[in-house]
């Protein structure tokens, strides 16, 4: 197959604005392909030569480019740039080089597909001293016989700049027309696609040996399964309805999504959320899993950076583990753990059809059976029948430094590359409400569990009502507080402990500790309900009930600016109650508005 085919078809496809006209010249272009070169062509014309998961990459920096056009067409530097300047893309000024050259040299080789995607794949492939020669000659050579055309799409194609704007979906589209006839059979390939992420293996599948074949694709050790996604939803009523009153809650901890695959013969890769390639990455998960007793795998989990005591760190503690240089000391430095929630295949079996419980069972026996393991852990899954109980185990959650929480419905399969409601994301920034920090008064706490046993793990905090000069609670807050943010507090308040409850404290719970209201502490939190625990705004909205914030967090500043009597007042906790539920009015009266202009529009 000629490579002006592929280059005149891509000059098509640039002039192109109509996504059904690109679809059908990737159609055309896919028909006039022979068999054997079916994949290559899938993915040339993504700007790629391997899927993405074999992490082998081209990208040739301009430079090195530029020293290829000097030496294919004999121009010196200075000419190259002014042409660069001039049309602003080194693809266009190969096209122009290639132009003068044409006019002298008529009879030359001509390029092949196989012959381009050969040699593009050994310049993909060279490393080590000497590449850049090697990568220098190789592309020279292949710009030696390249027409204008040619010239144009080759640098672009190694500079990483094809964008042909030809999506996943777009290659999926024009590989059904051409082959069946029927865009609808699209959703066949796809769910091909979706269960190995390797667009040429299904394209060579459906061209050699028909779409049926491409229905019996199963997962594979080796080819990433697509992950499923969650969407997302704010309120824990309406999950648990959604879900028909009964879910499997997980912790949504802070880290990189890593999918595992174990091969029969013992070999581990880890590929990202992005389904690139990151075993080098994380040796230490890689030998962690290789004592997993299963002759082969597939399990995704969440690998999360721990601190020296082994608590959970942010996301951003992780970047220090990419890295192409000093792996083993970032490994060192920085340790981390992975957390497992989901199985897809096992001995060889595939699971992604069974129910999340079935999955979760095997996940666990699997588990219980491996040799214990610092790194491998399991992530907590609870299952859950009310909002109350969510609730409960978002705070659990946040204050063990989760985001949240990932809600599963526990019938639902695996539902490879889909974002649907079998699984949804709650986290407290989805909740709309209070978005102003509140300045509240430490007025009680009581002692933390485990390795916080020293120190105050919670503190009872309380609003201002200067008409009665009394502080009122409001709610307990534990999360947001480093360790040595509850030392310096511990410290701080010892001189204001208390036998007995201040007069001026007005409380209806009992922490273990009271103290003199003084200290005035930044809270943020993601809503204001109503609790008959709590005694700020006590019977002003509903008789019996006071106001309460949900998912309350230190924001790490203590006011040591304010008086406790600048405290936020009662008033202003009302306030931003009432002002929530007009909020929460309007929008809803907003949804109703846009469905009614809908429906009339139908
Ligand atoms: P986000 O930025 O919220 O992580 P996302 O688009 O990367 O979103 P989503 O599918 O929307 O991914 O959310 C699920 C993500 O949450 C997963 O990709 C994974 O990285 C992470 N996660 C953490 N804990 C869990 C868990 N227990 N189950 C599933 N995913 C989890």
């Amino acid at each position: 197959m000629d490579f002006s085919i592929l280059a005149t078809s891509y000059q098509r496809m640039t002039e192109t604005t109509s996504r059904i006209e690109l679809t059908n010249i990737l159609s055309d272009l896919l028909k006039q392909t022979p068999k054997e070169f079916i994949s290559q062509v899938c993915y040339m014309t993504q700007g790629k030569l391997h899927p993405d998961f074999e992490g082998i990459e081209l990208g040739i920096a301009e430079k090195t480019v530029s020293k290829a056009l000097q030496r294919a067409y004999g121009t010196d530097p200075s000419k190259i740039q002014e042409l660069l300047r001039k049309t602003g893309d080194l693809g266009d000024v190969a096209s122009q080089l290639a132009k003068n050259k044409s006019q002298q040299a008529l009879f030359s080789e001509r390029l092949t597909v196989k012959k381009v995607y050969d040699t593009l794949d050994e310049i993909a492939k060279s490393t080590g001293q000497g590449s850049i020669e090697v990568r220098i000659n190789k592309l020279a050579a292949l710009l030696n016989s390249a027409d204008p055309i040619e010239a144009k799409f080759l640098v672009r194609f190694v500079t990483g700049k094809l964008r042909l704007g030809v999506a996943d979906y777009t290659v999926l589209d024009a590989l059904a027309v051409a082959f069946t006839g029927d865009k609808k059979n699209r959703n066949r390939l796809e769910k091909a696609y979706n269960l190995t992420s390797d667009l040429g293996y299904v394209a060579q599948l459906l061209v050699g040996s028909g779409i049926e074949s491409v229905d019996k694709v199963k997962v594979t050790v080796g080819k990433p399964v697509r992950p499923m996604l969650a969407e997302r939803m704010d309120s824990s009523e309406k999950i648990i309805e959604r879900l028909s009153g009964d879910a499997a809650s997980e912790y949504k901890l802070d880290g990189e999504r890593v999918q595992i695959h174990k091969s029969f013969s013992g070999q581990v890769e880890l590929y990202s959320r992005r389904l690139e390639r990151i075993t080098a990455h994380f040796g230490d998960v890689v030998k962690a899993v290789s004592t997993l007793p299963a002759k082969s795998l597939i399990v995704e989990g969440e690998v999360v950076a721990l601190d020296r005591e082994g608590k959970y760190l942010p996301f951003q503690e992780l970047m220090h583990r990419r890295r192409k240089y000093g792996v083993e000391e970032a490994m060192k430095n920085y340790p981390v753990s992975l957390n497992l929630f989901d199985i897809l295949l096992q001995d060889g079996k595939e699971l992604i059809d069974e129910s999340y419980s079935s999955r979760r069972n095997a996940l666990e026996k699997l588990y219980s059976k491996s040799k214990s393991s610092d790194t491998i852990s399991l992530v907590p899954s609870k299952r859950v029948s009310s909002a109350e109980e969510i609730d409960k185990m978002m705070e659990e959650a946040l204050s063990l430094g989760c985001e949240g929480l990932v809600i599963k419905d526990p019938r639902s399969s695996y539902r490879a590359g889909a974002r649907e409601f079998a699984w949804i994301k709650y986290k407290p920034e989805y909740i709309t409400g209070v978005r102003d920090t509140l300045d509240l008064v430490i007025v009680g706490a009581s002692y933390g569990m485990g390795r916080r046993a020293g120190t105050f793990g919670t503190f009872l905090l309380a609003a201002y009502d200067p008409k009665a000069d009394v502080f009122r609670t409001t709610t307990k807050v534990g999360t947001g507080f480093s360790d040595s943010d509850l030392e310096h507090l511990t410290k701080l308040l010892s001189k204001y402990k208390l036998e007995t409850k201040n007069p001026r404290v007005d409380a209806r719970v009992a922490p273990d500790v009271w103290f003199e209201p003084r200290v005035v502490i930044e809270i943020l939190a993601s809503e204001i309900t109503l609790s008959p625990v709590y005694t700020a705004g006590l019977d002003s909205i509903r008789k019996g009930s006071g106001l309460a914030l949900r998912f309350p967090k230190f924001t790490g500043k203590i006011r040591d600016d304010k008086a406790p009597e600048d405290a936020t007042t009662v008033d202003e906790l009302l306030e931003l109650y009432k002002k929530q539920i007009r909020q929460f009015k309007s929008s809803s009266a907003e949804d109703e508005a846009a469905i009614e202009s809908k429906r009339q529009s139908a």
